[in-house]
């Protein structure tokens, strides 16, 4: 299946600490591959956002996202976001980034739950994952309800680094927690992501995102963006066509773009 529209709407610049690349060199990548459009959502910590000086970041990324727009304008949709993570653990900074830029897009994110490491870096093999995972959908279910932002961003995080440690993920418990987050998204009217980085992990199985899609549209949610979360060009679109493939296999015959926060509609055709 050949997509006539395809938007990649997580990618990350040298703006992001970890990031590789300018925005105009992931928006040339986009053209070379096609592309209707891409977002740029270079990372905002919310928790080290004034240690690490995010201000200062978050406003380089927005402003070189300007210039690539201009600089593009004929061959792509070039649109401004941020990656918010852990807003409520700095709600103050939170709000401070999403009100003074215009943004597209805002994804939410929880890479690490209040007071405790990012889940990339946790000993997998000593602590009870469980109870990690408790207070990691708590802190989710807070952050829907506090709203700021479009979309909630891969989902299934903490359970990436638990399977690359060969944990078995709690499967039952995990999906058992999502719903509560996929009802309280679809009442407030927010986006859910389709993060493609570990696409391989989600096509195997190894990663439960196929089932929480599917019943994030069983319970009438419509609202689902698409992210490579590249960090380098290379990376620009990488699994974004297996993921559309995933979404239409389970009934989706549309994907969403946020333009000024709006949910724009895209035919998966
Ligand atoms: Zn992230
Ligand atoms: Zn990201």
């Amino acid at each position: 299946m050949k997509f006539r529209y395809i938007s990649d709407n997580h990618i990350h610049t040298d703006c992001s600490f970890d990031g590789k690349d300018p925005a105009t060199m992931m928006c040339e990548k986009a053209v070379r591959l096609g592309f209707y459009a891409i977002t740029i959502t270079d990372h905002c910590e919310c928790n080290e956002y004034i240690e690490k000086k995010f201000a200062e970041s978050v406003r380089q990324s927005w402003f070189e996202t300007r210039k690539a727009a201009a600089i593009f304008r004929d061959r792509l949709h070039v649109l401004s976001g941020v990656e918010l993570g852990q807003p409520l653990q700095a709600q103050d900074c939170a709000k401070e980034v999403v009100e003074s830029f215009d943004f597209d897009f805002v994804l939410g994110s929880l890479h690490n739950i209040q007071g405790e490491p990012d889940f990339y870096f946790l000993d997998y093999s000593t602590i009870n994952l469980i109870d990690y995972l408790r207070r990691y959908f708590d802190e989710i279910l807070d952050m829907i309800e506090w709203g700021c932002f479009d979309s909630l961003a891969h989902i299934t995080y903490p359970l990436r680094y638990a399977v690359a440690a060969g944990i078995e993920p709690p499967v039952e418990y995990f999906l058992q927690r999502s719903d509560e987050v996929l009802r309280k998204l679809i009442e407030k009217g927010i986006g859910l992501e389709l993060n493609t980085s570990k696409i391989r992990l989600i096509q195997d199985g190894k990663l439960p995102d196929v089932e929480i899609l599917r019943r994030y549209y069983e319970y009438g949610g419509r609202y689902v963006t698409i992210g490579s979360d590249a960090h380098r060009w290379p990376d620009v679109g990488f699994g974004v066509e297996a993921g559309m493939e995933i979404l239409h296999r389970i009934g989706y015959r549309r994907f969403t773009v946020f333009v000024r926060h709006e949910p724009k509609m895209i035919p998966i055709e």
